[in-house]
């Protein structure tokens, strides 16, 4: 009853899209264009804040680099629009890059201010270069044809711009459902959780920077043959404020909330410019103080944005099924001789504090090691180091006979080291299903044009196959399309565990994973363990609590103060009078 009802709503919505010029009064017409060209550039930033979590009040900014490009090209050199469509998405992919570079490096609100700069600086330049017009602007700018049929009309180009901004929505929809796609959403935040399974945070935020800005090349360029006039005014930061806008008040967590934020906005302006000088008796720029108080109180009221409450009133579509897939392939090992990890008189200090003295062990294939040691010993730092999350001060780590110490996160895990995180990171939104296949990131290769055309499907059905079967084999299957945030902690835990094991790792880090736990979950959780090094699977285990590794660990490297207490079978250590003397000296 309630799908027919969503079935509906879709029907009724492509109607309006296809009727709407044909029998819409020419007001409306023309409102829905903006409409539209909006949600293009909204949509950008749907991804590039909403998904992404990188505010940029830049968007304008890039609308007008399409919209410049396309007028420069077509009135002073006679280009035809499609020309310039193409030399404007170069260009705008260009300057992108370089600003990418420059300001993604920032953090916190470094990054917002770098954009509004720039923002700002091109918005001057548009204005102050006389061959774009200066602050007059440039007329004459030519339609776009298609086959012979010039779109002179509002009516005409309506189906150009709608059918684009449907086709914007389908390839944003699909690349979020997809290998770079989760990459993407396990950017917000910091990436050292994407960093831990292969994704290159930095590269991959300069991606989708690009992508966000070249939505919005081409809105520029569809606005600019739609005005056949351009002038600096559209593209100020104001503009981009309402850019940034749109996609929150619609909801930056889904595509559909930038059209619901475009149409939002752009009716809500239409109707206080109309209405607020009757009402008042006099005219000035009332609307702006209104529309921005009314957007606080929205605000504060949906803090996702308007989306979810219309998302709300459709029926939840059922997940798409596991199919049954070509498995992946295995990760190339290579043939290695020696001990699988070589820690060598590793040291990491901050400031004077010396968090890891000269730390030395090894770790052979198969083996269970336990890194444990009371709180503040360095267990975690140590951890971080061979994980690649910190650089070392002074030593050497080596696995499978090549140094890895101080490489990058990603290029760790390339190699082979898989590691859950002590507080768990995990994306809540996203089902259990999309978390452990985000583990196997680094045996896929769809990247972002092949998944926005969905042209990864195939690659897709294996991936989300290997990953049902990571959660099968940690025992989790009843929640596979459960949101992993809707877990309690000890199963979030296992996720981690699942979604570390979808990297098909050589060695699996595990830090404080029987944290939190309770009796029951530590139990299941050291069954799986079993199992998993009764498959050969190596792990090291940061591990607080003595007891959890006593039974678990072939063997046990105890760290006091930075420094190597003991190291032994669990049965010598358990002895160990310098080790008890730690243990109950701490506490
Ligand atoms: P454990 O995991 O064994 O409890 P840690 O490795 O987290 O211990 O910490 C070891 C020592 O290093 C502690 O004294 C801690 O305060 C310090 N430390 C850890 N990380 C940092 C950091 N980023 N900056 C400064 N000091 C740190
Ligand atoms: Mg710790």
């Amino acid at each position: 009853m309630r799908l027919t009802w969503s079935a509906a709503a879709v029907v009724v919505f492509l109607a309006l899209v296809a009727g709407a010029p044909m029998f819409a009064p020419p007001f409306w017409v023309t409102l829905g264009n903006y409409i539209g060209l909006y949600s293009i550039a909204a949509l950008g930033l749907v991804l590039l804040t909403g998904v992404a979590g990188q505010t940029s009040f830049g968007q304008a900014a890039f609308v007008g680099l399409g919209a410049y490009a396309s007028a420069w090209l077509t009135t002073s050199y006679g280009s035809s629009p499609w020309v310039a469509l193409a030399a404007g998405l170069a260009f705008t992919a260009l300057v992108a890059l370089a600003l990418g570079f420059i300001t993604l490096r920032m953090r916190g609100h470094y990054l917002p201010l770098a954009t509004i700069a720039w923002g700002i600086s091109l918005y001057f330049l548009f204005g102050n270069l006389e061959f774009l017009g200066g602050h007059t602007g440039m007329t004459g700018i030519p339609a776009i044809a298609i086959g012979g049929l010039e779109l002179k009309s509002e009516r005409s180009i309506w189906y150009l711009i709608w059918g684009t901004t449907l086709a914007s929505l389908w390839a944003t929809n699909n690349l979020l459902d997809s290998r770079p796609g989760r990459a993407i959403r396990s950017l917000r935040g910091g990436y050292e959780m994407a960093e831990a399974f292969g994704v290159d945070g930095a590269r991959l935020k300069i991606v989708v920077f690009i992508y966000a800005a070249l939505l919005a090349a081409v809105s520029g360029w569809l606005y600019v043959h739609l005005q056949r006039f351009v002038n600096p005014t559209p593209f100020s930061i104001i503009a981009g404020i309402e850019y940034l806008f749109m996609a929150v008040v619609g909801g930056a967590g889904s595509v559909w909330g930038a059209v619901v934020g475009a149409a939002l906005i752009t009716v809500l302006k239409q109707v206080l410019q109309d209405v607020l000088p009757q009402l008042l008796g006099r005219t000035g720029n009332f609307e702006m103080v209104v529309f921005g108080v009314l957007l606080i109180v929205l605000l504060q009221r949906a803090r996702d944005g308007v989306w979810p409450w219309i998302e709300r009133l459709l029926p939840k579509a059922p997940p798409a099924p596991v199919r049954d897939a070509a498995p992946l392939a295995p990760r190339d090992r290579g043939a290695a001789s020696g001990p699988l990890l070589e820690v060598n008189a590793a040291r990491k200090t901050f400031g004077g504090l010396v968090a890891v003295n000269d730390l030395s062990f090894r770790i052979e294939a198969g083996e269970i090691v336990g890194l444990i040691g009371p709180n503040g010993a360095g267990k975690s730092t140590t951890f971080a180091l061979i994980s690649g999350a910190l650089a070392l001060t002074s030593g050497d780590i080596r696995f499978r006979g090549a140094s890895i110490g101080s490489r990058p996160p990603h290029e760790i895990a390339r190699r082979g080291i898989g590691r859950t995180f002590q507080h768990v990171k995990l994306i809540p939104a996203m089902s259990v299903l999309d978390n452990v296949a985000l583990g196997a990131y680094l045996r896929g290769r769809a990247g972002v044009g092949r998944a926005a055309l969905r042209l990864d499907r195939q690659e897709e059905a294996s991936t989300r196959a290997e990953a049902a079967r990571q959660i099968a084999r940690c025992g989790l299957d009843a929640h596979t399309f459960d949101a992993a945030g809707s877990l309690a902690l000890g199963q979030q835990r296992i996720v981690e565990i699942a979604r570390a094991l979808a990297s098909d790792p050589t060695l699996l880090l595990l830090d404080e994973p029987a944290a939190g736990l309770r009796y029951l979950e530590k139990r299941s959780l050291a069954t799986l363990l079993r199992t998993l090094k009764g498959e050969g699977m190596t792990i090291l285990l940061v591990e607080h609590d003595m007891d959890f590794v006593m039974g678990l660990a072939d063997r046990l490297v105890v760290m006091d103060f930075g420094e190597k207490l003991a190291e032994g079978l669990p049965a010598e250590i358990q002895r160990n009078p310098a080790v008890r003397e730690a243990y109950l000296g701490g506490v």
